[in-house]
């Protein structure tokens, strides 16, 4: 049995890139590294040289993947690299990014971030007009649509080709002495410029940057495709802005590391932020408060500061059980969750406690963690969340599960409660979430707390979208 923590919400992939640097494979593999907890299940690089394309792929963590013999076969001074949690098509080596082909106009590798609501129908319309694709990602059809275009212009047949897809993308692409940056029209997901000496860095977060020494420039901007090659930068739009933006509020929420820029802002300032709010929201009587490490830290200790409630460590984190642990045996119980936190009893016993992570997906997790607190001697325990209650799921290339999953889509906060066997639970506000925000609220994609979605999804996502229409709540009820 592999340990997941399935409480959460799991990360979807990370892309980097850097064009101008003699050392490009090194910088992006430790760029890679800084995303890393956006996706564990596959990693690669692909450089470009006067030669053609130098790839090294596979499945597993970045360290898994790559050793300094591989590093030294990837020469050239533009390079692209992924990290994978696969929102789409099976973890297999053959799935593994960035992808790469050789087409008309040359050579191109793609890396992409996010989810396509409309691949499914591209991609068979494209196998009916006999095409071949060599992997189940959703981001092969772009390859697809950019082999096929009439076109003269690379740039035009990107542009037109973009136009077509439809969802949260934000891509890489290489050719052979350029790299491409791009990002969806809504902009779902982040992606950010910087610069390291002369050459130019791209990245899904800001925290890579600072591991290489480069700068953060700007973001790439939603609707623009970013050309850099030894000419320099220039930019172009392919999409007018939307009435409406959309970034993913649950990158601050969750995905993103605190030490990045996310949309150009602080990750850190907004979930400390978060933590105020739900402290000012909540009747909150405790002796201390604690996180739920990791994600649940910068917010708790907001929180503490506004409640003035002394904030402890009392659960830790064990970072080094990777992902393939397999259980010695089935009559262990909560084995898994023990094996990631220990409460520190000395901390807890006696004490009204306050426990404060950022969402509840399925409850599962927490229910254990809590047992282990109550056990530990806590007196009393107050479960606080720093967003409102997931009630939907994400199109947009987050792996939440489906709607009948999520506690808080079939459960009253009562009933939470009662599950998770807590003296109360209080989630932050709607209102409270976006308060805590410094962009305006119409820049964000909230879908999965109010199921309003800023892209329509079709065929592939029908039946989730029906059970979302209706109204009608499951009737299931955790025993
Ligand atoms: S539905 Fe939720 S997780 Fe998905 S993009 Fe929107 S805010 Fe992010």
């Amino acid at each position: 049995m592999y340990i997941r923590q399935e409480d959460k919400p799991r990360e979807e992939c990370g892309i980097a890139g850097i064009c101008g640097q003699a050392e490009a494979a090194n910088l992006v593999y430790l760029m890679l590294y800084a995303l890393q907890h956006r996706g564990q299940e596959g990693a690669g690089i692909i450089t470009s040289n006067e030669l053609g394309f130098n790839a090294v792929r596979g499945t597993g963590l970045v360290a898994d993947v790559f050793d300094e013999n591989k590093l030294a076969t990837l020469f050239g001074s533009v390079a692209i690299g992924h990290v994978r949690y696969s929102t789409t098509g099976p973890s297999t080596e053959k799935n593994a990014q960035p992808l790469m082909v050789e087409y008309s106009r040359g050579n191109l590798a793609l890396a992409h971030n996010g989810n396509l609501v409309n691949a499914e129908k591209i991609r068979n319309t494209l196998v009916q007009e006999g095409s071949i694709f060599q992997t189940s990602a959703d981001s092969e059809v772009l390859i697809h649509l950019l082999a096929r275009s009439r076109e003269k212009e690379f740039l035009e047949a990107l542009s037109t080709s973009l136009l077509q897809m439809e969802g949260a993308y934000s891509v890489l692409l290489m050719n052979d002495d350029t790299l491409i940056a791009i990002r969806d029209p809504y902009g779902f997901r982040p992606l950010a410029l910087g610069k390291v000496g002369e050459a130019y860095v791209v990245a899904s977060e800001t925290c890579a940057f600072d591991l290489v020494g480069a700068e953060y420039v700007r973001d790439v901007e939603p609707g623009e495709i970013l050309l850099i090659n030894k000419k320099g930068l220039r930019s172009h739009r392919f999409a007018p802005k939307p009435k409406r933006q959309a970034h993913c509020i649950f990158e601050y929420i969750y995905f993103s590391r605190p030490d990045s820029l996310i949309f150009g802002h602080s990750c850190w300032e907004a979930r400390r932020r978060l933590g105020r709010m739900l402290a000012q929201e909540n009747e909150n009587p405790a002796d201390i408060v604690i996180p739920v490490p990791d994600s649940g830290v910068c917010t708790a200790i907001g929180f503490s500061q506004e409640a003035d409630i002394p904030f402890e460590m009392a659960l830790i984190r064990n970072h080094y059980i990777g992902r393939t642990f397999i259980e010695p045996s089935q009559s262990i119980r909560d084995f898994g969750v023990k094996l990631k936190f220990n409460v520190v009893k000395e901390a807890v016993k006696g004490k009204r406690v306050i426990v404060i992570d950022d969402s509840l997906v399925r409850g599962t997790t927490a229910r254990k963690i809590i047992k282990m607190i109550r056990q530990a001697g806590a007196k009393e325990i107050h479960m606080r969340l720093s967003s409102p209650p997931v009630k939907y799921p994400c199109f947009y290339g987050m792996d939440f599960p489906t709607r009948k999953e999520l506690i808080a889509a079939t459960h009253s906060q009562e009933e939470i409660a009662k599950y998770l066997r807590v003296d109360s639970v209080a989630y932050l506000s709607h209102e409270g979430m976006l308060k805590a925000m410094v962009e305006d609220e119409n820049n964000f994609c909230c879908a999965c707390f109010n199921g309003d979605y800023p892209v329509d999804f079709n065929e592939r996502h029908e039946k989730s979208a029906r059970e979302i229409v209706s109204k009608e709540m499951d009737q299931q009820r955790i025993s």
